[in-house]
């Protein structure tokens, strides 16, 4: 069956990379995008475009992230999250892609310099200017104190939460990390993702053409099942354990 002949293909393999999106937080209280009670049933999406160019957007969008924050502070990592962890200390990890921005693959012990964050990190907010960071933390204290749209206390430049919207550019320099990671491994495994949002889907694509084996482990189907070596379908937090530790 597909689970042994995966496992076999880990055992092997010295270079796995590993590729998430928000199904792997969903069992630490994180909602999903496309799931009927996920966020995009409950709010309004602000698209860069407008939050760039109007201030009721911002407020808007800092009200959203703020609501959120709490929560998504709260959140701890899940069995999804430990199995990676088990696969690096096996010394099989060499890298991490996620589509997700709670920072929940280091909570859990992966090391940063191994995460990629192509859609950036929810745990800080950037200048739009400058590029200087603050924690959310921070950012959501001073909304709460009354900055409903708060600047750049070095330029004065629009603060954004340090994640990517749409119609906005994805960090080239960590996206190319991630292409490089992908053709140079020799199983890409993906986990918790629809599969839908391009460039971020592309990258099983690049890793398969590469000549790696590609591993989807997801609940609902996606559209690159077909291209795959292997599709495994159920619930992350025990497939994922059962998978990838030795
Ligand atoms: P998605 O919402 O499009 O798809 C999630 C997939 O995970 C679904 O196909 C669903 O079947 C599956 N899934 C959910 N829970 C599961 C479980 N317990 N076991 C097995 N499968 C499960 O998410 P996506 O593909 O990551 O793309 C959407 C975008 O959402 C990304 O850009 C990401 O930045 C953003 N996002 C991130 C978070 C987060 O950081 N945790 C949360 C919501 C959205
Ligand atoms: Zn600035």
């Amino acid at each position: 069956m597909d689970f042994e002949r995966i496992k076999a293909w880990l055992d092997r393999a010295d270079r796995v990379v590993g590729f998430s999106g928000a199904g792997i937080s969903t069992e630490s209280g994180i909602p999903d995008f496309r799931s009927p009670n996920g966020v995009w049933a409950t709010n309004r999406i602000i698209e860069f475009d407008e939050f760039v160019n109007s201030h009721a957007g911002r407020v808007e969008y800092w009200r959203q992230k703020c609501l959120a924050w709490p929560e998504m502070r709260a959140a701890e990592p899940n069995a999804g999250h430990l199995a990676f962890v088990d696969l690096h200390r096996r010394g099989k990890l060499a890298a991490l892609i996620t589509q997700n921005i709670d920072g929940l693959h280091q909570r859990a012990g992966l090391p940063s310099e191994i995460v990629h964050e192509i859609h950036g990190t929810t745990l800080e907010a950037a200048c739009l200017d400058c590029g200087d960071r603050i924690s959310s933390d921070e950012a959501c204290a001073r909304v709460a104190a009354g900055e409903l749209a708060p600047l750049c206390r070095l330029c004065g430049g629009l603060l954004k939460p340090a994640t990517i919207s749409f119609g906005q550019p994805m960090p080239a320099d960590v996206v190319r990390t991630a292409e490089q990671a992908a053709r140079a491994c020799d199983v890409f495994i993906t986990v918790g993702s629809s599969l839908v949002v391009y460039p971020a889907a592309a990258l099983p694509v690049a890793a398969k053409r590469s000549g790696a084996k590609l591993i989807i482990v997801n609940r609902d189907p996606t559209p690159l099942d077909q291209a795959a070596d292997a599709v495994l379908r159920g619930e992350i937090g025990e497939l994922l354990p059962a998978l990838l530790n030795a």
